[in-house]
């Protein structure tokens, strides 16, 4: 697909080339041409007129003042008179002008491969006969220069558009490589996404069917397949509710409501959301954020990341474990970070986990009471690139901890003019 669209826009581009070289050269070869024929043709209209001019003041046209040596003439009156030196050439022009209509002024003649230029001029009849004066030069050299100036401009075309068509080829196929990984990365991505909803429509359907055969039964009865049935439609609706979100930020139709926002406000916000549930796993949860933090940012995206963050430090960190989520300022950034005592990340996954749908090893995530969708860190480095900003993971192994930092800009000359907003709700897409 891509490859015919390349070459359609190669011929495109090549096709207009040709157009324009065409035009351009047909206007400068008829340019010269017309220059070059002017000039000639004054020179045997004006050497004309000097030998008529003799002719009239002497009664004797003088062969000397055509002003040209180049210039040959022929009179024709009662007899012929011509300075013509080759004979038979000037015969043969006789012979053609003797046919020659009044009205035609310049005329074109070949003889023995020669090329002639010819000005014919009618003179006034004294007795009868139809008396004539032409002047002549041989102007076969002007006539080869033009077509060799022909030549030259249709070979230069001519290679200059198939150069044009390889070139063109080369650099559009190179244009469109982004767009053809982006395409193929959709594919992908809609491939991993209608895999990924099979499966709790599966465990769906699976659980409801063992339910339907069993209408005798009370709901009490039947209470553990309608709860398998019920927390994989949440996973459902939490995986489409994700999907929709990095859709959404691939067709840049997802807003980023830049505004003045506090992040210690924000993360005391998440600490009062994570302390009971982090209580109720037997995890320590600090926050360290000792100063206002004031940045431009949307607060309902960053605390969409921030909830992406610590749902995963609390799904993989175990009883007696830490976690730390802090605010940090350098010079020209402001670092949230989330550190955690937990499972950790085996080194070869680490440069995964911003994959979409990459889960690092989906049986671990299975015995913890929520599985993931693999999309969660996808989100969180929209969140953090769409903020001009950027996230890293880190961590030593497994059993050894992780730590997801993320840098964003600060921008302290606009956030320090700016007065504070009211703080807002976080929105519905938080995890
Ligand atoms: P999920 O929705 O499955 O959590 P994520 O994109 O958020 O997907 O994370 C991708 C994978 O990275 C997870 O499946 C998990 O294995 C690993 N991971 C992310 N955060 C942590 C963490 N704090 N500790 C250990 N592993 C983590």
């Amino acid at each position: 697909m891509f490859r015919r669209l390349s070459l359609r826009l190669t011929m495109l581009s090549v096709v207009l080339l040709v157009v324009l070289y065409t035009i351009t050269s047909v206007a400068v070869y008829t340019t010269i041409r017309s220059f070059v024929m002017r000039s000639v043709d004054f020179g045997l209209r004006e050497a004309a007129y000097r030998v008529m001019n003799t002719a009239v003041l002497t009664g004797i046209p003088s062969f000397g003042s055509t002003g040209s040596p180049q210039i040959y003439f022929l009179l024709v009156e009662n007899g012929s008179f011509s300075t013509i030196p080759d004979a038979s050439l000037a015969a043969h022009v006789k012979a053609r002008l003797d046919t020659v209509k009044n009205d035609q002024e310049f005329l074109n003649y070949t003889f023995a491969g020669e090329h002639y230029r010819i000005f014919y001029v009618q003179l006034p009849t004294s007795g009868g006969g139809s008396p004539y004066l032409a002047t002549l030069l041989d102007d076969s050299q002007t006539v080869h220069v033009l077509s060799e100036l022909q030549s030259v401009i249709i070979l230069v075309g001519a290679f200059g558009m198939l150069g044009a068509a390889l070139v063109g080829f080369i650099l559009s196929d190179r244009m469109l490589q982004p767009i053809r990984r982006a395409w193929q990365r959709q594919l992908e991505f809609v491939a991993d996404a209608s895999h990924e909803l099979r499966t709790p429509l599966a465990v769906i359907q699976s659980n409801l069917g063992i339910v339907m055969e069993h209408t005798d039964q009370s709901v009490e009865e039947n209470l553990e397949w309608l709860n398998n049935a019920h927390g994989e439609a949440r996973r459902l609706a939490k995986l489409v509710q994700d999907l929709l979100t990095l859709a959404r930020s691939d067709s840049e139709r997802m807003p980023i409501d830049r505004k003045p926002l506090d992040l210690r406000d924000l993360l005391l916000h998440i600490q009062d959301l994570y302390e009971t549930i982090a209580d109720m796993k037997g995890i320590h949860l600090t926050v360290r954020a000792n100063e206002p933090l004031v940045i431009l940012g949307d607060r309902d995206r960053l605390h969409q990341l921030l909830v992406i963050l610590l749902d995963n430090a609390v799904k993989f960190t175990d009883e007696g474990g830490e976690i730390e989520l802090a605010a940090t300022r350098s010079r020209n950034h402001v670092t949230l970070s989330v550190r955690d005592t937990g499972l950790g990340i085996a080194k070869e996954h680490l440069h995964r986990v911003f994959d979409r749908f990459f889960t690092v090893d989906p049986s671990r995530s299975r015995e913890q009471s929520s599985k993931g969708t693999g999309l969660g860190l996808s989100i969180a480095r929209w969140v953090a690139e769409a903020h001009g900003g950027r996230i890293g993971i880190w961590s030593d192994g497994l059993g050894k901890g992780t730590t997801v930092r993320v840098e964003l800009p600060l921008n302290p000359k606009r956030t320090t003019a700016l007065t504070m907003g009211d703080p807002q709700e976080p929105s519905s897409n938080g995890r």
